[in-house]
């Protein structure tokens, strides 16, 4: 295989290989709070959490068995500090990786893996795929994103 079509095949793995998983952003810790409204607790159309402001996502989830009116609140700190969460376009909350049963993956092992998520999907990819638009004779000069393709690729 041809150092071009190493890189071609990188680009495809990375590409397809960021599509399939959650598009998040992931972030360390939860800050997202999520309520049903309940306008009999809380006010028309408000939930418990709208007293610290307006609703990041407002929709329809399903809380404890019941599909209802839903927000989502986004907090600058996490309530949770331990896990990677990503949030989905739904308003929902994937928890990437944390259990009470099997207990939490340490912080540096979480930031490391957030951290390396977003690496993969940017500036490793860009290189990639600077490498690629450079062409044929460019491409056997970039020898980082050969070394970052071969990587990829096995
Ligand atoms: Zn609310």
């Amino acid at each position: 295989m041809s150092p071009l079509d190493e890189l071609r095949q990188a680009l495809a793995t990375l590409d397809r290989e960021s599509a399939a998983a959650t598009a998040g952003p992931w972030e360390f810790g939860d800050r997202q709070s999520v309520a049903g409204v309940m306008p009999d607790l809380h006010g028309e159309g408000k939930c418990a959490y709208c007293h610290y402001g307006e609703p990041s996502w407002a929709g329809k989830r399903s809380i404890n068995g019941t599909r209802m009116l839903a927000h989502v609140h986004t907090r600058p700190e996490p309530w949770w500090d331990h896990g990677i969460f990503a949030w989905r376009e739904d308003g929902s909350v994937l928890v990437v990786n944390d259990t009470d049963e099997y207990g939490y993956m340490t912080k540096p092992d979480a930031t490391l893996i957030v951290n390396a998520v977003a690496l993969y999907r940017g500036v490793v990819r860009d290189i990639i795929a600077d490498a690629v638009a450079a062409g044929p004779e460019l491409a056997y000069a970039h020898g980082a994103a050969l070394r970052l393709a071969r990587a990829i690729n096995t």
